[in-house]
């Protein structure tokens, strides 16, 4: 394959990899007709991931967004309370705190991990802070220490956002187990799918009972129809939970398989003069949710070009999210998010999934090279 010889199928950002063990599992369900949120499979999942995270327990939600809310709620955060958050981030994690009525307060990137600054988040504490959000971007692990030690010292939360880091580690610790809790999302794109799904998971025992009771419509646990609180429904089925245990009993061989898919990139692509390649810091082990390059200096106003490009010769990619602080129900001035605006602007998300071969990747990384050299941004190699 070279750039001209486009593929007769278009190659996706994202696939998820569903086999027969899903179809068993999802099957069972059907036939035994416990489809609802009742049902063993929702207790197997919930099991098994806790134990995969090396956590007491996790509490399973219907997706990862109503996880992100349900960790807020059930640690009492709300009006008046502000939670810290980088604002290099997918819409959830700022929209959950919203959901509460406390107050995001943003934080500008790093500019080698795209996430959180950890060195710029003690100024923008205050008497109100309650709680630092650290969203592990792209699947490399927020650099946890200073937010751990932070936290300690003001008395705050620190919940994961882990949906895009399923067995990401922060110094030889896994993600989901850092935090106060942690929380995952299991969508169609994720590095463990259930179509719709989530996760939080938390070593507090009664974090863990809280988190329970509100995710059943606060229903108390020893009083059918008795609600203390006002609580939500943001239930797993057990069908979506079938499928979670099949994705989880593959879940390392998913890893090693984004790996492998990360290494042939960074060999494709390393000659392309000021590219910006995906680093993976001492502390981290980055499991490759999305291979993100960014432009050479200057890119910016290229990136959209780029992209249009490799569209049309069938490779699907995906810019970096926008930043909160430039939409509309959060925009701040853009200027105090210096990075994170500029590397928004340059940043490309290529196709990273299982069923990528080495070919596909090659033919990636030569369009990609050619359309950088096409928009002028690099002298040809
Ligand atoms: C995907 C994602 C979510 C939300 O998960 P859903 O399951 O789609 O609701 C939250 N935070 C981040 C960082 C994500 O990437």
């Amino acid at each position: 394959m070279n750039y001209k010889n486009v593929p007769a199928a278009k190659i996706r950002v994202a696939s998820p990899v569903i086999g027969e063990k899903e179809k068993r599992y999802v099957n069972d369900c059907l036939e035994s007709g416990w489809i609802s949120s009742i049902g063993s499979y929702i207790a197997r999942f919930e099991e098994g991931f806790a134990k995969f995270c090396g956590v007491k327990h996790a509490i399973a939600t219907n997706n990862g967004t109503t996880a992100i809310h349900l960790a807020l709620v059930a640690l009492g955060i709300g009006p008046g309370d502000e939670v810290i958050l980088p604002t290099l981030t997918f819409v959830a994690t700022a929209n959950a705190v919203r959901y509460c009525g406390a107050t995001p307060v943003f934080v500008d990137c790093d500019e080698e991990t795209l996430n959180i600054d950890v060195q710029a988040i003690e100024s923008k504490l205050t008497v109100r802070t309650r709680a630092i959000i650290a969203v592990h971007l792209y699947g490399h692990p927020v650099d946890m220490d200073l937010i751990l030690e932070l936290a300690e010292k003001n008395d705050l939360f620190v919940v994961e956002d882990a949906a895009e880091a399923h067995g990401a580690k922060y110094k030889g610790r896994i993600v989901g187990s850092i935090g106060t809790c942690a929380t995952f999302s299991f969508y169609g794109n994720k590095i463990l799918t259930t179509g719709e799904g989530g996760m939080v998971t938390t070593n507090d025992d009664l974090l863990a009972a809280k988190l329970r009771i509100y995710r059943g419509q606060g229903m108390d646990p020893n009083r059918r129809y008795w609600h203390p609180v006002i609580g939500y429904n943001y239930r797993m089925t057990n069908i979506v939970a079938a499928i979670g245990c099949a994705q989880l009993e593959r879940v390392d061989e998913a890893l090693a398989n984004r790996k492998r898919l990360a290494a042939w990139y960074s060999s494709g692509l390393a000659q392309i003069a000021g590219l910006v390649l995906p680093v993976q810091k001492y502390y981290a082990e980055h499991v490759y949710w999305m291979y993100t390059v960014l432009l050479p200096e200057g890119g910016a106003a290229k990136r959209d070009s780029v992209c249009k490009f490799l569209e049309s010769r069938g490779i699907e990619t995906r810019p970096v999210f926008f930043p909160m602080h430039v939409m509309p129900p959060y925009e701040e001035d853009w200027a105090r998010y210096p990075k994170a605006t500029e590397f928004a602007e340059r940043g490309i998300s290529l196709p990273t999934h299982e069923l990528l071969t080495q070919d596909e990747v090659a033919y990636i990384c030569e369009c990609l090279e050619y359309a950088i050299k096409r928009v002028g941004l690099s002298i040809c190699a």
